[in-house]
Formats: C-alpha cells, sequence, structure tokens
C-alpha cells in the first residue's frame, strides 16, 4: 500500500475513555451498592448508561472505531482475572454465590476475606488489583463482560473494538499467591493460559469483533530474554489461531525497545505504538526494524497522560512519517484516557485565555479525530483547526504565567553550592545534637493526625461560605491545641502541628503557589470509587507569601519541645499534579524547590529546629526503563538538596517516604543528604533498616514500627521486637521511632493505644542500652 492510499484509510480510535461520568455517577452508584441504597439493577443501568455516553461522547468527537471492555465497575485487571477464571481460592465461594459481590469482595475484602492486593499500574497514579497465581492455578475462560460491552455497542449501531489486556501483561504483572514460594514466576502459566485467550478471542469472534485489542505494556519494561520469548510465543500461538479476530496488540507509557521486533514480527495484524515522551523513540526504533509491512498501526501521538492540547502541526510530522511504515495508521492517544479527566468543556472557573491549553479526554479524542482527517483530506481540509491551534500554543509560549521573568531568572542562577548543605553531616550531626538535646531513640511521628469529621466538616462549611476564614482557623488552632497537649502528655520527643488546615499533602501547596492551576471537575480515577483532583503546574512557580509558618508558629509557642515544620518536596508535587510538558520536568522540579527553599528558610528563621520534607513519591516516578533513572535521580535528589540546603548546620533537616520498595533508590536516598530520614517498615519487618546499612546509609534513620494502613493496634512487645531488629542494623544512636506514615486516615483511639505502644517500647529500650 502506498502512503497515499494509507492516509486515506486514516480513523481515529481511543484505547479506553473515564469510566465515572460527568459528575462521577458511576462512584455514586457503586457507593450507594454498597450501602444497599443502589440495586444490582440500578448499578448495571447506570454502567450502561455511562458506556453508551461514552460512546456517544467519543463518537460525536469523530472516533470512528470505540474501544469496549475498557470500562469497569472498579478495575480492568480485575475483570481480567474474572475473564480467565483466576479467581482466588479464598474468594470463590463469594463469587459463586454472587458474582458481582464477589467482584467487590475480590476488590476490597469482607470481614472474613483479604481483597487482593492492590498495587500502581505502571508509573501512573492508577492502582490495579494483582492476580495471585502459582503452579496450581487452573485458568477457565468466562468471556461475559468482554462480549457483553462489545454486543452492546453493536446493538447502538458502533464499530466496536474489544479491549483486554494481554495474557503477557496479565502473568507479568501477577504476584505468587498467599502460601505459594515467593520466587515463583507466573510466566511460566502461559502455556495454561493461552488456551483461555483463544476461548475469549472466538468468543469475541463469534459475537462479530472484527478487531480485538491485547494490551502489552509490561513489554516497554526492561524484560529477559526469557520474558521476550514468552512474548514471542503467546503471538506466535494466538496469531495461529484459525477461529479469531484480528489482532491489534498495543503497548503505551514508554518505548517497546527490545520487544519491538518480536512484536513486529509475530503474525498478528497491527500494533498501536505510544510515540510521546520517552516513547517518541519508537518512531526510529520502527524505523530501524523496517516499519510493520502488510499490519495497522495504531499510532498513539496524543499524550493520554497529560491535560495539555496537542501541537497538531509536530503529531502531522509524525504522522507524515509513520504512512510510510505501515500498511495502514490509525491515529490515537498514546495509552487509555482513564489517566486524564473527563472534559475540559466543564471547567468553567479556569480563566479562558488559559482554558485554551487544556485537553481533557473529551479533547483529546477529538484531536485525534481531527488529525485523522488531516491525514484523510489533507492538511487543507483542516487550516482553521491548526491555525487555531498554533495561536493557542503561542499563547501559552508567550504567555507571562509560563515566562516568569524573576523565577527564570532565578533557577538560572542556581549553582551546585546552593543544592549542597555547607557543612559535612558530621558536623551538622554534633550542632544538631547539642541544639536538640535528645534522648536516645528519639521518638516522632510523620506530620498528620486523624482528620477527624469536625475536621472535615469544617473545611467543607468554609467552602460553602457557613463559616469565615476566621472561624475556620479557630476550630484548626484548636485542633492544633489538641494534638500539642496530647504529644507532650504522651511523651513525644519531636512533635508535629497534625496538618488539620491540610486537605491534601500537595493540593495545600499547590493551592498557594502561583502558577499552580486548580480544576473544578477534573477528576480522575485513583482506584476503585476513589478518585482524586490533581491539580496542574501550568506556569513557572513562586511562592506569594509564606504558606505553613503561622501555624509552624502558633504549635511551637504551645510547647517548649521541637515542632517539626512540615513540607511536601519538589518529586512529590510533581508526581501528584500534572506537570508541564513544554519544559523538561528537571526545570518544573527546579522552580517548586526554590519556592520551597524559602519556606524552609522562613521556617528557621520562626524557630523550627527540625523541618521535614516529605517525598513519598520518590520511588513512584522511577522512569520504566533503567537507562533512564540515573538521569530522573540526579535532578529529582537535585531538587530536594535545593529545596533544603539553605539551613544552618544546627537545623535539623528531615524526610519521609512511604509504600517501600526502596531497593532501586538506595543510592537516591542517600544523595539526599538528610539528617534524618522515617520509611516504611513494619510489613517488610525492617528489611529496609538492613537494606540501608548494608548500603553503608551514614545518617539517622526512622524505620517505621507501627503500620499505619490497618487500624491494628501493635503491642508494646511487637514495636520493641521491630526496634531490636532495626537495632541489628542500624547504631542506637542514629535510631529513630516512629510509625510508618502520616496518621490522617487512623481514628483517634487506636492512634493513642498505637502511640502508647510505640513510646512504651522506644523507654523499655533505652533503659537497655
Ligand atoms: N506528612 C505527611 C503526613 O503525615 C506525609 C504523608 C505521606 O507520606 N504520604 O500525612
Ligand atoms: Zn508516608
Amino acid at each position: 500500500m502506498t502512503a497515499k492510499s494509507a492516509a486515506a484509510a486514516t480513523r481515529a480510535t481511543v484505547h479506553g475513555y473515564p469510566r465515572q461520568g460527568r459528575n462521577r455517577e458511576l462512584k455514586k452508584a457503586i457507593e450507594g451498592y454498597w450501602k444497599g441504597a443502589v440495586t444490582a439493577d440500578a448499578l448495571h443501568t447506570t454502567a450502561a448508561e455511562l458506556r453508551r455516553e461514552n460512546w456517544r461522547q467519543l463518537t460525536e468527537a469523530g472516533v470512528r472505531e470505540v474501544p469496549t471492555g475498557d470500562f469497569s465497575l472498579y478495575d480492568h485487571m480485575l475483570d481480567t482475572t474474572v475473564a480467565v477464571g483466576a479467581i482466588p481460592a479464598r474468594h470463590r465461594a463469594a463469587v459463586d454465590a454472587d458474582p458481582l459481590d464477589g467482584y467487590f469482595a475480590m476488590a476490597r475484602g469482607t470481614q472474613e476475606v483479604a481483597p487482593l492486593e492492590m498495587t500502581k499500574w505502571f508509573d501512573t497514579n492508577y492502582h490495579y488489583l494483582v492476580p495471585e497465581l502459582g503452579p496450581d492455578s487452573v485458568f477457565s475462560a468466562c468471556p461475559a463482560k468482554a462480549v457483553g460491552e462489545f454486543t452492546e455497542a453493536l446493538a447502538l449501531g458502533h464499530t466496536a473494538r474489544p479491549v483486554l489486556v494481554g495474557p503477557v501483561t496479565y502473568l507479568l504483572l501477577a504476584k505468587p499467591a498467599p502460601g505459594v514460594a515467593e520466587d515463583f514466576p507466573p510466566i511460566t502459566l502461559l502455556d495454561r493460559l493461552l488456551p483461555v485467550y483463544a476461548e475469549l478471542l472466538a468468543e469475541l469472534r463469534a459475537a462479530g469483533a472484527d478487531w480485538v485489542q491485547l494490551d502489552e505494556p509490561a513489554l516497554v519494561q526492561d524484560r529477559t530474554p526469557a520474558e521476550l520469548n514468552a512474548a514471542a510465543r503467546a503471538y506466535r500461538e494466538l496469531g495461529a489461531l484459525t477461529d479469531r479476530p484480528k489482532l491489534l496488540v498495543a503497548s503505551y507509557f514508554d518505548r517497546l525497545g527490545e520487544a519491538l521486533p518480536v512484536l513486529a514480527k509475530a503474525p498478528v495484524e497491527g500494533l498501536a505504538l505510544d510515540f510521546t515522551g520517552p516513547a517518541a523513540a519508537n518512531l526510529d526504533d520502527l524505523a530501524a526494524v523496517g516499519g510493520l509491512p502488510g499490519k495497522r498501526l495504531v499510532a498513539g501521538v496524543v499524550d493520554g497522560r497529560n491535560v495539555w492540547i496537542n501541537d497538531l502541526g509536530r503529531s502531522l510530522a509524525t504522522l507524515a512519517t509513520l504512512l510510510g511504515l505501515a500498511d495502514q495508521v490509525d491515529v490515537a492517544p498514546s495509552c487509555s484516557l482513564l489517566h486524564v479527566p473527563i472534559d475540559a468543556g466543564l471547567e468553567r472557573d479556569i480563566d479562558p485565555q488559559i482554558a485554551r491549553w487544556l485537553a481533557f479526554a473529551r479533547q483529546k479524542a477529538a484531536e485525534a479525530a481531527l488529525l485523522a482527517r488531516g491525514l484523510r483530506e489533507g492538511t487543507g481540509a483542516i487550516t482553521a483547526e491548526l491555525a487555531a491551534n498554533r495561536a493557542d500554543l503561542a499563547s501559552r509560549a508567550g504567555s507571562p504565567i509560563t515566562r516568569d521573568p524573576a523565577v527564570r531568572a532565578r533557577t538560572a542562577a542556581v549553582t551546585t553550592e546552593d543544592a549542597r548543605r555547607p557543612q559535612a553531616y558530621p558536623q551538622r550531626a554534633e550542632a544538631q545534637r547539642a541544639r536538640l538535646g535528645l534522648p536516645l531513640l528519639p521518638t516522632t511521628t510523620i506530620g498528620s493526625f486523624p482528620q477527624t469529621t469536625e475536621l472535615r466538616v469544617a473545611r467543607a462549611d468554609l467552602t460553602a461560605g457557613r463559616i469565615d476564614a476566621d472561624a475556620y482557623r479557630a476550630r484548626m488552632e484548636a485542633e492544633v491545641r489538641e494534638v500539642v497537649a496530647y504529644q507532650e502528655k504522651a511523651g513525644l520527643d519531636v512533635l508535629v502541628h497534625g496538618e488539620p488546615e491540610r486537605n491534601d499533602m500537595v493540593q495545600y501547596f499547590a493551592e498557594q503557589l502561583t502558577g499552580y492551576l486548580a480544576t473544578r471537575h477534573g477528576w480522575v480515577q485513583s482506584y476503585g470509587t476513589r478518585y482524586v483532583r490533581p491539580p496542574v503546574l501550568a506556569g513557572d512557580i513562586s511562592r506569594p507569601h509564606p504558606m505553613t509558618v503561622d501555624w509552624f508558629r502558633y504549635a511551637q509557642g504551645l510547647t517548649d519541645r521541637p515542632v517539626k515544620g512540615m513540607l511536601t518536596g519538589p518529586v512529590t508535587m510533581l508526581a501528584w499534579s500534572f506537570v508541564r510538558d513544554d519544559q523538561p520536568l528537571a526545570d518544573t522540579a527546579r522552580q517548586v524547590a526554590l519556592a520551597l527553599r524559602d519556606e524552609v528558610t522562613d521556617l528557621e528563621a520562626a524557630g523550627a529546629a527540625v523541618v521535614q520534607v516529605d517525598e513519598p513519591a520518590l520511588r513512584e516516578t522511577l522512569p520504566l526503563r533503567a537507562a533512564d533513572r540515573p538521569a530522573y535521580l540526579d535532578w529529582a535528589t537535585e531538587s530536594f538538596r535545593l529545596a533544603t540546603s539553605g539551613v544552618r548546620a544546627d537545623t535539623q533537616v528531615h524526610t519521609h517516604m512511604c509504600y517501600a520498595e526502596f531497593g532501586a533508590i538506595m543510592t537516591a536516598i542517600d544523595e539526599l543528604d538528610a539528617d534524618v530520614i522515617s520509611l516504611e517498615a513494619t510489613r517488610s519487618h525492617m528489611e529496609v533498616a538492613r537494606e540501608l546499612a548494608a548500603a553503608g546509609y551514614p545518617r539517622e534513620v526512622g524505620p517505621g514500627v507501627w503500620d499505619i494502613h490497618s487500624p491494628r493496634v501493635p503491642t508494646t512487645e511487637e514495636a520493641e521486637r521491630l526496634l531490636r531488629t532495626a537495632l541489628t542494623a542500624i547504631p542506637a544512636d542514629r535510631l529513630w521511632v516512629n510509625p510508618d506514615c502520616g496518621l490522617k486516615t487512623r481514628a483517634w483511639p487506636e492512634t493513642r493505644a498505637s502511640l502508647t505502644s510505640l513510646i512504651t517500647a522506644a523507654h523499655r529500650l533505652r533503659e537497655d542500652l
């Protein structure tokens, strides 16, 4: 096929669409069902209406082949677990008794059975439910959902393409079931799983599916030769089936690298590739393997993970190159639109000038459709749209919001010295010991105390205008008084103010920094019915006024013990926001770091002897490919140091991290050069303490001894045992005693009881040392 005739057939499609509905109708229906207020029938009706509305929106945007099966009542990995019949034994009875309740039991657990573990979907903020497999796992096809939703779309007159998580990714993201050896590799079950996929494909074919998409994002990660062989085998076998639809194997979030030749050679009819961000390397790689002769290429040229309008001219240029590399080229967002909010058109409060720079799911679908039209009909057919796009891009590039000369001058002037504490650690440690005079095994908490109903009500009252800012402040101050008094009485050594005034550890700062944007309806699914509204890093970042100093001063004024200043670090500010795509992340991080640096020095000037800068997201933003990690860790750790290095030797800098698995970032943890780090450690029985010791970590460490993710109260003995384990790795004069994380999700009774255990354990050990 020539490039010209390929262009004539170009269509737009998407891999998936947000599930929740414009007004989060799905959340309301599901939570209503859990409470018994919504029937199963009503829930299914709402779900079907939302699917119909999504397909309508896509069609209206100009998408000519809609996805099905991307919708989910909880999670698409859990849906795949159901589709391949991999129900964990402990959930079997519940699923057999009532598939819907059994489904939610797997997702959320019940009084009797634990849910599936939840973990992050690649480097996004979406969480999936981890399949549990073992040598005895058997699979059986359960095509009801896939076929049902496909049939539904057909009945509505759509050309539809069912989407399933592919077999290789399904297995690579699974973990050994409880009781199975920890080193059991689920990928060894491939031969058992493929016949089940064959059956699902046959059923979809029988229902009328022309194409089926199998998502294989796990292939964009570094893979062993054995894993690549498994992928080759999987698609050789599925490709060889006679009774099957055409297969589109989709990858996203990064380049395919070594997996590209494997998939290009596979006997499947199409590949979907991401061409945005680090995945842009797919373009050269594709040319290097000689393109995809005879195949369909779905080109992900519209960033499916961020909220900015596309550079249509640049995308058209990419597409023009791609037209010579495949038989048919279709246009799509780079990945499922699950990761962006539904409709930028709903954002009435954003300055219309800035709103023009934003594209959410609906707008991205329209961009893909417009690009497809440009290819089909020639750019002459879309000149007006291209001109408008150029104007919007120019307005963004030239805006005082994205170009603040003062911020630019300051970031440009940053030196290596600015990102280094002037004194070496031993000198700092001595100065801090003298100033703080803390006992051995000092006790502290991570920052937040329970976010009680009263606090939430106060915030809602403020938002609704039922109380004014002064009344709100008074309520928060009352809470700080209580939290400080409690901590003194309980005998904690380094106190916190409790963070009652913070809705969220990122949003709270985003609201106060210039250059950040808040959305009204920008909800994105985090997991299940939990949605977050990430703020948008839209412009150059500056701090018009101190953000936390008054709260610190108030709390410190109530006690003689040191109160920690409490901030969110630059990497976490980026990780839990939508970031700029018009400059390197490192530049944005540096701007945020400088704003935080001013806050840190202001806290010091206000009397803070300890300042904690949380970086729980340092690990999760790690690039998917190992080759990209050093560069990331370089700017990530530099931005932390830039934020924290403006203080005196006797001011103690703490940091905090959670969500374990520190292995890959051990060196980076050291490079933060924080005086004290607290980490999540309870569930892994202090593994991180041993890892740090093995890596020669020279500074102070507080491995958590209370798993705050559970309402369970640890006994004094448990806490003591964990501390003794920690002491085998970390010397007593460098060990802190603290919980795993902040206490905002806990209630007061268990908080008091647990902290008593923790403090008593520390006191007992002190006597022994
Ligand atoms: N200081 C924050 C808190 O205590 C830290 C939260 C986190 O690490 N996720 O809530
Ligand atoms: Zn934490």
